[in-house]
């Protein structure tokens, strides 16, 4: 090992031993409970770290943080091109932080140290510094009023945006760290402040994040964060009279109780929701091609990705063919800890997780559903589930219907694609869907006629900062990314001038 991997090896052995506060008004802060959340690693069900266990008086310090920091102007009141520096410094850190946080996301999380690399922390640089450029991008309209006016009055009109004021970002486990920074980074641009939740399961990259805002120069009380449960903490937050906004990524259930919740102050809502995502694919697509991009787009974090294909749709003649293909593949696939860089199967990131995957899977046994499994896991404590294909699986299925949201997939024989349309868009969730075919005009039919916020062609999951992303039906409410992406996070004013 080089000196750099021990000093890398040693800085993450000491994150893990620090007892863990709050992040409040720039520094760890002690929480008022006495509470603590244990950090489990995924690969063993051993503990290696405890968080604070945040009580409604913590969130309430952390959002008169947050409000404090707003109401001043500290954050607010720079020039655009100040913050954008302050970020794009921000993300440098980050960046020559990379390896260390990789290592605590696995750590965490679970995940393949090579995906934690080369997409968690390699993707959250890329919107980190694309959302950091937007900063200086925000702009309003000049504008003509239309209504009749006395002879001689003269009108100027215009529209600035504002920053909405603190946010709230609720975080989900899969993806820590990048979900997290894709509520930090516009609250930051905008000009907000934010307080952040991570996941109980995963609070430690983010954590860790704060401590690099500060070191770039991001004043104290612009970005806090409060570890702790989704009852309590995550209640408090969402319900707090001073969160102007809640950008919630999650289930749909609790986004609908996040939703109720943020009904009773009008508090603006952004909600990245479940999915239960469908494949078409039809019978002159390139096998191998599909076998790749499925793959990925099944397998990738275990299917723990809220984007991932779960219910492949195949016209028949081409079925037999990818069933064999798809279960060599699944057979080929090594399991192990995320921290094994030849492990391509990880555990899942939770022990309730696993439990409830693990639930859907003896539900399809209990019905005689075709189960084709990959390679079990290496046993002992770590929350393994082995990677699955179900083939044809009955309506009845709990896994035909819910989100899995683990290393299962369902392939289902069609007769045509107007078939495979048909069961594609039945169901409550509208988030990604993807069509496999060479045939264009084909390709943009089904695009057109697929009930989702994302439609790919010959390709699944990829998702860019210069994308709109997020969900139709169940799958939520709101887009994250692209070049408007700063507007959620901004209330527009119209100032009117007589001269
Ligand atoms: P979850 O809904 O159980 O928890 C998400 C977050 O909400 C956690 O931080 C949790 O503590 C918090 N929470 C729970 N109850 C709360 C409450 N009453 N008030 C406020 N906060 C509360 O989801 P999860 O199990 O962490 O994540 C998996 C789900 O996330 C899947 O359904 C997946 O599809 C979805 N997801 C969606 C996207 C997307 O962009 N659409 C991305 C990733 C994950």
């Amino acid at each position: 090992m080089s000196d750099s991997q021990v000093a890398i090896l040693e800085r993450v052995q000491q994150f893990l031993a620090r007892q863990h506060g709050l992040f409040i008004d720039g520094a760890q802060q002690p929480s008022r409970s006495d509470k603590r959340l244990t950090v489990w690693n995924p690969a063993t069900g051993e503990a290696i770290a405890t968080t604070a266990d945040a009580n409604s008086a913590d969130v309430d310090s952390a959002v008169m943080s947050a409000w404090r920091a707003f109401v001043d102007r500290r954050w607010a009141g720079r020039l655009p091109a100040e913050r954008e520096r302050i970020l794009l410094r921000f993300t440098d850190l980050v960046e020559q932080h990379s390896e260390e946080l990789a290592q605590l996301e696995t750590l965490e999380q679970g995940k393949s140290i090579n995906i934690s690399r080369a997409f968690e922390v390699a993707c959250t640089l890329n919107w980190m510094r694309y959302t950091a450029g937007l900063t200086t991008k925000i702009t309003g309209q000049t504008l003509d009023v239309s209504i009749p006016l006395p002879p001689g009055a003269r009108y100027q009109a215009w529209t600035r945006k504002e920053p909405v004021g603190v946010v709230a970002g609720i975080v989900p486990w899969n993806f820590p760290l990048m979900i997290g920074m894709w509520k930090v980074m516009p609250a930051l641009a905008a000009g907000c402040s934010i307080v952040i939740k991570p996941s109980e399961t995963t609070p430690l990259t983010l954590l860790r994040v704060a401590e690099l805002a500060v070191e770039a120069g991001i004043p104290e009380g612009v970005f806090n964060v409060v570890t702790g449960s989704g009852a309590e903490c995550g209640a408090a937050l969402t319900s707090h009279p001073h969160v102007a906004k809640v950008s919630f990524t999650g289930s749909t259930q609790t986004g609908k109780q996040i939703a109720r919740t943020a009904a009773d102050r009008l508090t603006r809502v952004t909600l990245e929701l479940g999915g239960k995502n469908p494949a078409i694919v039809l019978k002159d697509a390139d096998p191998q091609w599909v076998i790749e991009g499925l793959m990925m787009g099944s397998f990738l974090n275990q299917g723990q990705v809220c984007a991932a294909s779960s219910r492949i749709y195949i016209e028949a003649p081409l079925f037999d063919t990818l069933v064999t293909g798809f279960e060599q593949a699944v057979k080929s696939l090594s399991v192990g800890p995320g921290m094994s860089e030849a492990a391509q199967i990880n555990p899942l990131a939770s022990r309730a997780h696993c439990d409830k995957v693990a639930a859907f899977l003896h539900d399809a046994q209990q019905h005689h559903a075709e189960l084709i499994h990959g390679n079990e896991g290496p046993g002992g404590q770590g929350y393994y589930i082995r990677p699955t294909l179900v083939v044809n699986p009955d309506a009845r299925l709990r896994l035909t219907r819910e989100e899995v949201f683990g290393p299962v997939v369902n392939l289902v024989r069609v007769a045509d694609g107007e078939e495979a349309l048909r069961l594609a868009n039945e169901t409550e969730y509208g988030l990604t869907a993807s069509v496999w075919t060479r045939d264009l005009s084909q390709a943009l039919g089904y695009s057109d006629r697929l009930q989702a916020g994302t439609v790919w062609v010959n390709s699944h999951t990829l998702i860019d900062p210069n994308l709109p992303f997020g969900g139709m039906k169940q799958s939520g409410t709101g887009r994250d990314f692209g070049t408007d992406w700063l507007d959620g996070w901004c209330e527009t004013k119209s100032v009117c001038v007589r001269y």
